[in-house]
């Protein structure tokens, strides 16, 4: 069980990864804010489930936080956590153990491809990812919520180890990418299996989340500068399982679609539009200028009004 699993159960309304916020935490709404907040300023830790208010400084434990939004009581709760087989001093305490165990980072990498020497890529010492944060302008927990890798030794070193789909969606990868840190590396992006990554959508939040909107992108890291729900499709065009897929995800929902394609794919946007249409009835396409892509304008500070929520 994790904070996730409890939100979700008692059907609290949660952003679970916002580029503004340390990717530690999931973003909620402070009910604890004098003027009510609907910016979504508390931050609940997801390895303790206990929660900070950037606004107003509120602080407690997941317990707190859900009485106060839900309503619910105490037993609820407990019946749900299975909170009573701790026995610590208080209630916080309690709560906290019960995500206390630390999950596994997976190191599983599929057997035909032979890497060696991956690290967790979120450790400061490395220099080139160090650099990559900069550069892109990402939170530098960010690797560590998508249980990205870096390479040491062997003939991926100096790349990012990045599971496919992410590990909110499957806890075994179907396979990964390797993109390289490197100039000297060349392709810059390698896959585990050849062609696997386009049957995959890669979402950079669970989609099952009530989303607003959902922005399609090409890349993994164009993805991941969205602070809403954004899928990468591994270039310009829906192969028909990422398309079937889709439609399983959203079919009823009628989810509003946004395509932000590279700046250098104009008429490549305008079909994945129409291939859209007769799922989406609301698709809006963004062009972006030639040199630009949904990754650089965050890196930039270019078209901030992308990344409004
Ligand atoms: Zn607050």
């Amino acid at each position: 069980m994790n904070v996730v699993d409890v939100l979700n159960h008692f059907n609290v309304d949660f952003q679970e990864y916002s580029a503004s916020a340390s990717a530690k935490c999931i973003s909620v709404n402070c009910p604890f804010c004098p003027s009510g907040d609907t910016g979504k300023h508390l931050g609940i830790f997801r390895d303790k489930g206990n929660f900070s208010c950037y606004k107003c400084g509120e602080r407690g434990g997941l317990f707190k936080y859900i009485r106060e939004v839900k309503g619910i009581t105490w037993s609820q709760f407990e019946a749900f956590t299975g909170t009573k087989q701790y026995t610590g001093e208080s209630i916080l305490e309690n709560v906290k153990k019960i995500f206390e165990k630390p999950e596994e980072i997976s190191t599983a990498i599929n057997p035909d491809i032979n890497i060696v020497g991956l690290v967790p890529a979120d450790h400061a010492k490395y220099k080139a990812v160090l650099r990559f944060i900069e550069e892109r302008r990402f939170d530098y927990t960010l690797l560590a919520f998508f249980k990205t890798q870096w390479c040491l030794s062997g003939p991926w070193m100096n790349r990012l180890i990045i599971p496919l789909p992410p590990p909110y969606i499957t806890k075994k990868p179907l396979c990964y990418a390797a993109r390289s840190l490197s100039p000297r590396n060349d392709p810059r992006w390698l896959f585990t299996e050849d062609s696997r990554h386009h049957n995959i959508l890669y979402y950079n939040n669970h989609p099952k989340n009530n989303w607003k909107r959902l922005t399609i992108v090409e890349g993994i890291f164009d993805a991941w500068a969205i602070p809403d729900l954004a899928v990468c499709i591994f270039g310009t065009e829906l192969s028909p399982t990422q398309l079937l897929s889709l439609q399983k995800d959203f079919g009823a929902q009628n989810i509003p679609v946004r395509i932000i394609l590279d700046g250098d794919a104009p008429v490549k946007a305008h079909k994945l539009k129409e291939k859209l249409s007769s799922f989406f009835s609301s698709i809006e396409v963004i062009y972006l200028e030639s040199n630009q892509d949904v990754s650089s304008c965050w890196a930039n500070r270019e078209r901030m009004d992308l990344f409004n929520v």
